[in-house]
């Protein structure tokens, strides 16, 4: 099989550029040396597998797959497997570093990883998925592992591919093994709380930059743009704590409502409309182009990436960022905020409610004992609410944003720990 390397994409804004952009200011600002930075750069592992699979029509179909080990310095790796017709090598190693500094914010005892299938999940069958996903696992098979290497659902996977992957690696064992892979269905040993966590992590985020900048959550406002498993929790568990949103937004379009949104409305109707807003009668539509122009007190980028650009960060007037999203910003809009005195909550602190309580499924599942879904939530709150505070206070140190320093927590982590550890 022909491996063939994809160019860099020039001067063009995309979110992994701009992840080794503010990487390397932190990088600079904490003075490592430049053996290190190879060290924290390059991944330790790269895996490309070809895996031939029966298609319903009888033809066999040979699929590229990618596992990409960042780090296992903290622990085993950790990351989700993503099933899309554009992954390739480059964005599988960037995503891989991506959750090595996401779990080293919150401080939980794992390395990076990401894994993925070039694949189109929309035109396959249940049966092709399921056979490429088995497939896919046995070819990992010495790569994945409780101890070792960690998956977990990405962008078109989900319970059901991870609950095929359990299975298969389980029989190549001869035993039930739960701990090799989180986002399980509840019966397997999925989490409970999974569902929510990212967006209960967003909540937990913006009511601690709420605190900073002195703002009273039953007198503030909010927007958020993407109302689908993040968007949507997150506005629920704000509203819950006081906030009251002023505007949601999906792929539909964007919904206004002066006097706050029924969200536990929103939510009902969505789930009977099939996913979607469109007709949402419980306040007026707009153009989603005024989304971030809504004078508010937090904005919560929580669709995709690369929404919030040079051209329009000038024009947020919220206080408060809170990322939802994976990489929404994009560092050239990075110094226009900074500059307009917007304080960002960056994503790979905000939206690390997720990979926590993926964790905690490890952690449950290696002990053989279920959590109550009072407990998962206490300690998800209480590991974002340190790890606001960790960035917070490295901010005021440095002098910088909290996105930066953010990198600045996790690369000092995890190269303090190469320092110890040795063996070069
Ligand atoms: P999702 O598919 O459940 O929801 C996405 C939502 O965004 C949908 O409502 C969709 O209609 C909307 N959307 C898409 N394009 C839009 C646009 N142009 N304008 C407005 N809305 C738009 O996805 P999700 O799991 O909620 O993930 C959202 C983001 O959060 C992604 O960037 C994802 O990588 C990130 N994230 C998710 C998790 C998680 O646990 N689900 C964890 C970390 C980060």
């Amino acid at each position: 099989m022909s491996y063939i390397e994809p160019a860099p994409i020039k001067d063009k804004e995309n979110p992994l550029e701009s992840m080794m952009q503010r990487f390397d200011k932190a990088v600079e600002l904490l003075g490592i040396t430049e053996e290190m930075y190879q060290i924290l750069k390059v991944p330790r592992k790269q895996v490309i597998v070809g895996l031939p699979v029966t298609m319903d029509s009888g033809e066999i179909k040979t699929f590229e797959g990618y596992r990409v080990i960042h780090s296992t310095i903290l622990g085993p790796s950790k990351g989700g497997i993503r099933f899309d017709p554009d992954v390739n090598l480059d964005e599988v190693r960037a995503l891989a570093a991506w959750m090595t500094w996401k779990c080293a914010v919150v401080d939980i005892p794992y390395g990076g990883a990401k894994g993925g299938v070039a694949c189109n999940p929309r035109e396959m069958s249940a049966g092709e998925m399921e056979r490429l996903m088995r497939a896919y696992t046995t070819a990992m098979l010495d790569v994945f592992g409780p101890d070792q290497d960690i998956p977990a659902p990405d962008m078109g996977t989900g319970p059901r591919e991870m609950a095929w992957l359990m299975d298969e690696y389980s029989k190549s064992k001869g035993m039930t093994i739960q701990a090799v892979v989180t986002g399980k269905p509840l019966v397997l040993g999925g989490s409970l709380g999974r569902t929510e966590a990212t967006g209960r992590g967003v909540m937990v985020s913006a009511l601690a930059g709420m605190e900073k900048l002195r703002i009273n959550p039953y007198r503030a406002t909010a927007v958020v743009q993407g109302f689908g498993n993040v968007g949507s929790h997150a506005a629920r568990l704000l509203r819950e704590r006081g906030v009251a949103i002023h505007a949601i937004s999906d792929i539909s379009g964007a919904y206004y409502n002066d006097q706050g949104i029924d969200i536990d409305a929103a939510i009902a109707y969505r789930d009977s409309n099939r996913g979607s807003l469109e007709g949402f009668s419980g306040a007026e539509t707009f153009n989603p182009d005024e989304l971030f122009t809504i004078p508010v007190d937090v904005l919560v980028p929580a669709a995709k990436e690369d929404v919030i650009t040079k051209i329009n960060a000038g024009a947020i007037k919220a206080r408060m960022i809170v990322e939802g999203a994976n990489g929404p910003t994009s560092s050239k809009a990075d110094d226009i905020i900074h500059e307009k005195g917007i304080m960002v909550v960056p994503d790979i602190l905000a939206n690390a409610g997720g990979v926590t309580v993926s964790y905690f499924e490890w952690v449950q599942n290696r002990i053989g004992y279920k959590w109550t879904l009072e407990r998962v939530n206490r300690r998800t709150d209480r590991i974002m609410k340190d790890s606001f505070d960790k960035v917070y206070q490295t901010s005021l140190k440095y002098k910088v944003s909290l996105r930066i320093a953010a990198y600045i927590v996790a690369i000092e982590k995890v190269s303090s720990t190469y320092t110890y550890r040795g063996g070069f």
